[in-house]
């Protein structure tokens, strides 16, 4: 068997920092499709004026510019937090009794509990940069919410945060740290916006989406001056910021004399897993190295595994611009999973193309393994993982039984995106006994479906 001497957790020292991010487009054989407006035209970078500040409008159309250069405001942050370590899970090898090699890249050490603050920070940053007051997003679980507080505050920006009601009910701890930083924080659906109101009248139990937060979100945005909205996933440019992911994992795995065979990640909006192998992604398309790539989403939000390939709406209002991707239909309304930040109808169209040309696969699990794979993961690591996080656990173990079945010693690498320490409701219910798996039905996704925008079809 193959020696690494991995120390449990390796930390690359903050002067090792990559100082540029990976744009995973440059280095694509075929470019994601375009994105079209609602008239079927192709959108151009001032359409996006409105909603978006310039300079994160320019990236979200930039599929050229292959490193871009991490202004130092930004990079001074990150080196409060970061390099993020890569950890090796000797004891879960071990207990597993799999001859595979398991890595994980570890983003949970900052106060949103997760991977978000990489892209929250570069987006407050630019926002202010072009002399904004203030901007506008939605949450789902929370991580997001939290990460643009904190970064928010930082640069001195209001900001207004729609978060998805039943988040809300589940998770008041969030909500609080969130206004501890002085954030304004408003349940979704609420009465404050046409889309809102709209979406109460027609059904006043409505607990909300991520895609209906969206449509709020931006109504404010475009509706105040000196406001614009920001977005923590799906986006090019979000995917762009947490390249830093990737990154410093292959600057690690350089250290180490590694390379994974297979890298597993979550997939809600598809950030964290872009990030995570933008540079390995890099390599596979240029024929350089063979890397299996696996996205883990959860049974009841299957966007890739049961999704379709479409031209769709970024949000339930239908007010965006429409991307393609792998979508349940923008008027999907997931089941309470307790996986918050995996409740997205669709798909960055980056991976959405990825996947749909063969360079990556994605398998979908239900809750209560995936709980399981968190209670084993905790107590071996002593990290409490994110239910977002502990899909790609449950798909790492997986992958590392069949090695054992084979005899393999693969390099596998997951990305454990965040810390679980605001989901103990879900802990509870699993080690109660009481959690359900709630799997939609065929019928369930075509009702959604159906409804796809009949636009570049
Ligand atoms: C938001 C979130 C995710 C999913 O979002 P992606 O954009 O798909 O990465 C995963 N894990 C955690 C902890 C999150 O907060």
């Amino acid at each position: 068997m193959t020696t690494i001497n991995a120390p449990h957790r390796l930390y690359l020292h903050e002067d090792e920092m990559p100082t540029r991010w990976y744009n995973l487009r440059a280095g694509m054989k075929e470019l994601p499709d375009p994105m079209l407006l609602p008239d079927g035209t192709e959108a151009q970078e001032e359409h996006l004026y409105p909603v978006f500040c310039k300079a994160l409008a320019h990236q979200e159309m930039d599929s050229a510019t292959e490193y871009v250069d991490i202004p130092e405001e930004v990079l001074s942050i990150y080196k409060v937090y970061r390099p993020s370590p890569l950890c090796r899970a000797y004891d879960l090898e071990k207990y597993l009794g799999t001859p595979a090699r398991i890595y994980y890249k570890f983003e949970g050490n900052n106060t949103s509990g997760s991977h978000k603050l990489n892209s929250a920070v570069a987006q407050a940053y630019y926002a202010k940069a072009e002399g904004l007051t203030g901007i506008t997003t939605e949450t789902g679980a929370g991580q997001w919410g939290t990460a643009l507080a904190e970064a928010a505050r930082y640069f001195g920006l209001d900001l207004i945060v729609y978060m998805v009601k039943v988040s809300a009910e589940q998770k008041p701890f969030r909500k609080i740290m969130m206004e501890t930083f002085e954030a304004k924080v408003l349940a979704s659906p609420s009465d404050t916006t046409n889309v809102g109101r709209a979406l109460l009248e027609a059904d006043p139990d409505n607990s909300g989406s991520l895609g209906t937060a969206i449509s709020e979100a931006i109504e404010v945005a475009v509706t105040t001056e000196g406001y614009r909205y920001v977005l923590g996933s799906v986006l090019n440019q979000v995917l762009l910021h947490q390249s830093i992911i990737g990154l410093e994992t292959e600057l690690a795995f350089e250290k180490l004399g590694e390379y994974p065979d297979v890298i597993v990640g979550c997939t809600g909006g598809g950030s964290n897993l872009g990030g995570l192998i933008a540079p390995f992604m890099r390599d596979k398309i240029a024929g350089k190295k063979d890397v299996r790539v696996v996205a883990v989403e959860p049974a009841s939000c299957p966007s890739f595994t049961r999704g379709e390939y479409a031209y769709d709406f970024c949000d339930t209002g239908k007010t965006t611009p429409l991307a393609r991707m792998y979508t349940l239909g923008s008027g999907f309304r997931p089941s309470a999973n307790h996986a918050g930040g995996l409740r997205y109808h669709g798909m960055s169209p980056i991976l959405s193309k990825l996947y749909h040309d063969g360079y990556m696969e994605a398998v979908s699990v239900e809750q209560s393994p995936v709980f399981e794979a968190a209670k084993l993961f905790s107590r071996l690591e002593t990290i409490l993982p994110a239910p977002e996080s502990s899909h790609a656990i449950k798909a790492t173990i997986d992958e590392a039984l069949r090695c054992k079945e084979t005899g393999e010693e693969k390099t596998i690498l997951f990305g454990l995106t965040g810390t679980g320490y605001f989901d103990l409701n879900a802990y509870d219910q699993y080690n109660k006994g009481t959690m359900t798996d709630r799997v939609p039905t065929d019928d369930d996704l075509m009702k959604s479906l159906k409804d796809l925008p009949q636009i570049g079809a």
